[in-house]
């Protein structure tokens, strides 16, 4: 079974206003005539002027197409009521999200509400048949559910480095085995539906932007600490990849030139001194040389640290934990502040596991970048923790299929 496409660029705009929500024709008519039409939007500049006749003759045809059904009459505004319209009930899109260490798999309606989401532990080092066993099982679990018989589309994010237009991951560092792997391809083809692939902290911010603190700013920067560190670029309402797909990748950045080794060869990289794998590691340390007792008493009952270990230590007012996370945090801010001088974004986000570190990770973030960015550009910005967490990922990765599904 095969789903429908928009025919034309004003069909395509169209199902990209209505992923907002339901509206009657007379607001579709406010939003898109010559004489009306606002220049910018919520979600990125809105440049389709149609008239009425043209308005009405494209939703007849996204209609008979199966994209859009009629929802009922509006309320009456003053004058004949008019009929509202919304996108097809039917439609599905799945949100992929594959970690370094979790796999989540998302089954959103056409305007991206999460209808189904399930998650597991997956090591992505395991290499791509396994981990692609998993997301496939996990969407199997959400058809068994009965939340979808046929997928519109498929957004997928993972932990490295991409080649949007390839639909490839190239030479990403924490993902032994998939280099250059048809990823796209083959979740599309086990699918049987249109599939989009991109990095992890590309997906996030489309998930921030879609739904979560990022809904009505279009130039913003998502700074993700996970297991690595990442940054998201959003410029006028759009993912910025670069020319070829490596914007962002703000963890190899060199913080210090004596700093330690780091996965990629240089040294002195931010993502050495922070992230979920720097933190566990000079956790470890700090607990085997005895400067802190919490730390060294939870090595020896777990056999390893992770970065939810300082988390819980440091919310104890354990000093050695505190002092970790303002040291990464001063790290994190001297990288930021320098991207807030050259980009003067709307808003930051501060996103991934390690965000979860909270408001001492926070703070330290804030104190350097308001000091150190230029006044004009930190006069006006809010430097803010995810409000989406767990399903930023996944919401994201069907924002960016239905981006794709829903142009002509
Ligand atoms: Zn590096």
């Amino acid at each position: 079974m095969k789903t429908n496409r928009p025919e034309n660029p004003h069909q395509a705009a169209l199902l990209r206003l209505l992923r907002e929500g339901p509206r009657s024709r007379a607001e579709l008519n406010d939003l898109t005539s010559d004489a009306a039409a606002p220049s910018g939007h919520a979600y990125g500049t809105f440049n389709w002027r149609m008239s009425r006749s043209k308005l009405n003759a494209a939703l007849d045809r996204l209609v008979d197409l199966g994209l859009v059904e009629s929802d009922g009459l509006a309320e009456s505004r003053g004058g004949r009521r008019s009929g509202r319209v919304r996108l097809s009930s039917a439609t599905r899109f799945a949100g992929i999200d594959i970690g370094a260490t979790s796999v989540d798999v998302a089954i959103t309606d056409g305007e991206l509400n999460v209808l189904g989401h399930v998650s597991e532990p997956c090591d992505i080092r395991t290499g791509p048949a396994p981990v692609l066993g998993r997301v496939l099982d996990l969407v199997g679990k959400l058809r068994e559910q009965g939340l979808y018989t046929q997928l519109n589309g498929a957004g997928i994010g993972v932990p490295g480095p991409v080649s949007f237009a390839e639909g490839v991951p190239v030479v990403p560092p924490i993902m032994p085995g998939w280099n250059r792997y048809p990823l796209r391809e083959t979740i599309s083809q086990e699918l049987g539906c249109p599939a989009m692939l991109d990095n992890d902290v590309n997906i996030m911010a489309l998930g921030e932007l879609h739904a979560g603190v990022a809904r009505q700013v279009n130039d913003f920067l998502l700074v993700k600490i996970g297991t690595g560190v990442g940054c998201g670029i959003v410029v006028d309402g759009k993912i910025y990849r670069g020319v070829s797909g490596s914007a962002g990748d703000i963890g190899h950045m060199r913080v210090d030139e004596n700093g330690p080794l780091c996965p990629c060869g240089n040294n002195g990289c931010l993502e050495a001194y922070f992230g979920g794998s720097a933190l566990a590691a000079q956790a470890e340390s700090a607990a085997r040389s005895g400067t802190s007792p919490y730390l060294a008493e939870r090595l020896a009952a777990a056999g390893s640290l992770s970065a939810e270990d300082v988390a819980i230590a440091a919310a104890q007012g354990d000093p050695v934990a505190i002092k970790l996370i303002r040291d990464g945090g001063r790290r994190v801010g001297q990288v930021l502040a320098g991207l807030v001088s050259f980009f003067n974004p709307g808003l930051v986000i501060i996103a991934g596991g390690v965000a979860r570190l909270g408001h001492v990770l926070l703070a330290e973030i804030r104190s350097v970048v308001y000091r150190r960015s230029l006044p004009l550009a930190t006069g006006n910005l809010p430097i803010v923790l995810s409000e989406l967490e767990d399903i930023a990922g996944v919401v994201g990765a069907a924002r960016l299929i239905s981006d794709h599904v829903y142009s002509s």
